[in-house]
């Protein structure tokens, strides 16, 4: 199914963001494996840093790449921009993630002190409420969901378990 961008309103890309994100670069590195890539840290990162801001074209369907923001709103990276911007959508999913997005600046920051060489993760079910293309999880944390889905597909206990970092949208579809 074609993805229909609509427009570029929201998270606004913004001259602060775009340039906040490219000097992240050197920060981290894209590792590419098999037939995935991920984010990694080359240098500790404090507590509730700013990783890097999420900015993108918004469309109202998610995909593998996109990451939603309201109900019928998912940020994807545009596909002709530069690259070094939206590093963003190489974050891999994890069930016990060193990352979260917060919401309220569109921004992904870290759960903890981050070290030198640790992959850049965050939890998929506290921002879709439906994955478009569910997957089974390779994380390995005693915590895995193994089949990740989307919030929609959680249990109530696994829902309050990561309330802290869910977004609000979720819990409004949800309820
Ligand atoms: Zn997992």
């Amino acid at each position: 199914m074609k993805t229909e961008i609509t427009n570029i309103v929201f998270p606004r890309i913004t001259d602060h963001k775009v340039k906040f994100n490219c000097e992240r670069n050197n920060i981290f590195e894209v590792r590419t494996g098999n037939n995935n890539s991920g984010l990694y840290a080359k240098q500790e990162i404090k507590i509730d840093e700013v990783i890097c801001y999420l900015i993108g074209e918004t469309s109202d369907s998610p995909t593998k790449y996109t990451v939603q923001i309201y109900k019928d709103k998912h940020v994807n990276p545009p596909e002709a921009a530069d690259e070094s911007a939206y590093l963003w959508k190489y974050i891999n999913h994890s069930c016990q993630p060193v990352i979260y997005v917060d919401f309220t600046d569109f921004s992904f920051r870290a759960i903890r002190d981050i070290g030198h060489g640790e992959e850049i993760t965050f939890n998929y079910n506290t921002s879709e409420y439906e994955i478009a293309r569910p997957f089974k999880c390779n994380c390995r944390s005693q915590k895995c969901y193994g089949l990740v889905q989307g919030y929609k597909y959680l249990t109530e206990i696994e829902k309050k378990e990561i309330m802290k970092y869910t977004a609000e949208h979720l819990i409004r579809i949800d309820g």
